[in-house]
């Protein structure tokens, strides 16, 4: 009997999920593996002890939900701890199973487990976590322009969502006997303190959120006026933590637009969302053009910059504790819900590199802990775009963080509201 194992990372869903699709289509028997990885040693931030609890337990949330579907089915999730190679590589021995499916990713540590897996068994990758895949690009790889609005405007003509991939109502799975550990279960009082937001890990409170973000309340066709906001769920689409652990795709999501777009007719905002989701596919493509160049401090364009190593300077950021009430306030729902907005990540990563002078990379490896919808790609390429050395064709951006405070929140009902 040809035997495999789904290896999930950040594509914990069944459907439009092309790994799942094919390895069901191809083998007899199909094994669901996820593995939670080792502490990322690169990342000098790991040395801060923090209990990083909103992180870890909407992955757990996305891990329980992905385990529910996959029972109905008939099927089950293994869950591992430990070193991902080393693991996949003597459950491959024990069952005599020679290829793994797994969703591609593009950065360091994740090929880096690739390299270590390929050399034992095939590793068959399937480029799931984008809206346009990369064999619809009008360029290759090597070509990717270098200015979003370039990439976008080759990118959106022409395109054509190609169907969804299914997922079968039954699965012919196969529990390995090397014992696998039990999920651990669900903190019972979790709570994002302090915050009307509430994000639940998992496809089902994805799918409502699309359904309360589009249908329900048709916030979807105010949300280019709206989407610099600060405070409340419904200012932007709040789809972001969902699309990192990969519970719904930006095709899944994309097909609701254009659902709602026959429904309620399309505008500005509708055309917004597909623009973001862009963004999103665009700094994938970077990492897939410069690689670890995403990583350095001179960035992708090769810039070098002289920055401060103040420790002390670098820690009162991170706590909200600067004395800039619109950075603390936006450090501090940080701290607190694993969330902030885009126009607050926008000024407190400016603050740090443009006014701290501290090396954008300490930043992005507090995102890296903190955030709930932490996303490799997206973080990376944000960073270093507000830092001056990524993808922004103008030169210098430093936010005026009092002249944004005052257009953005005039009446300092947001500032109040985490510093009071
Ligand atoms: C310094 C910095 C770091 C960031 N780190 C991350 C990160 O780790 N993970 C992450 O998903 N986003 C990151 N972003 C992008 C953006 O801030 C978030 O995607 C957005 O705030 C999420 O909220 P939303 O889902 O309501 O977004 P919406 O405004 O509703 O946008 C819809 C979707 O489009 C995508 N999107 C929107 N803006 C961007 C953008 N600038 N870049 C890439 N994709 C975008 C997201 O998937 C988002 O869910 C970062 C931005 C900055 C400035």
């Amino acid at each position: 009997m040809r035997s495999t194992i789904v290896w999930f990372r950040n594509d914990l869903r069944l459907h439009d999920n092309e790994t799942v699709t094919r390895a069901l289509e191809e083998n007899e028997e199909v094994c669901f593996v996820y593995i939670k990885p080792k502490e990322n040693q690169n990342n000098p931030i790991a040395a801060i002890a923090y209990p990083f609890r909103h992180q870890e337990q909407f992955r757990l949330e996305c891990l329980h939900d992905l385990q529910s579907q996959l029972s109905k089915r008939g099927a089950v999730l293994n869950y591992y701890e430990g070193n991902a190679p080393d693991i996949l590589m003597s459950l491959c021995d024990k069952h005599h199973i020679s290829t793994i499916y797994t969703g591609a990713e593009y950065a360091h540590d994740e090929l880096k487990e690739e390299a270590a897996l390929s050399q034992h068994i095939t590793l068959k990758r399937y480029h799931t976590s984008t809206l346009v895949h990369p064999q619809q690009l009008p360029f290759e790889i090597s070509k990717l322009p270098d200015v979003f609005t370039s990439f976008r405007n080759n990118v959106e003509k022409g395109f054509q969502l190609t169907p969804l991939f299914r997922v079968p109502e039954q699965i012919q799975s196969h529990q390995l006997s090397l014992m696998s550990t039990a999920i651990p279960p669900l903190s019972s009082n979790h709570t994002n303190n302090k915050h009307d937001i509430h994000f639940k890990g998992g496809r089902a409170a994805a799918l409502q959120r699309i359904q309360h973000y589009f249908f329900d309340s048709k916030c979807i066709s105010r949300y280019k006026q709206t989407r610099n906001g600060l405070l409340g769920m419904d200012y932007s689409s709040k789809f972001s933590p969902w699309l990192s652990a990969g519970c719904i795709s930006p095709r899944e999501i994309y097909a609701q637009l254009l659902r709602y777009e026959q429904q309620y007719g399309s505008n500005e905002s509708t055309y917004w969302l597909k623009f973001e989701l862009l963004w999103r596919d665009y700094f994938r493509y970077v990492m897939m053009k410069y690689g670890n160049r995403l990583f350095y401090a001179s960035g992708i364009r090769n810039i070098s910059g002289q920055y401060s190593i103040d420790w002390n300077l670098f820690n009162k950021w991170c706590i909200g504790n600067t004395g800039e009430p619109f950075v603390d306030a936006n450090m501090r729902e940080l701290w607190h819900s694993g969330f902030m907005s885009n126009r607050g990540r926008q000024n407190v990563a400016s603050y740090l590199v443009h006014d701290l002078h501290i090396d954008w990379r300490w930043g992005a490896a507090w995102f890296e802990r903190l955030l709930i919808d932490y996303d490799v790609y997206s973080n990376y390429g944000n960073w270093q775009y507000v830092a001056g050395v990524g993808n922004d064709p103008r030169e210098g951006r430093k936010f005026n963080i009092k002249r944004q405070q005052e257009m953005y929140d005039a009446e300092g009902a947001y500032v109040d509201y985490w510093l009071k």
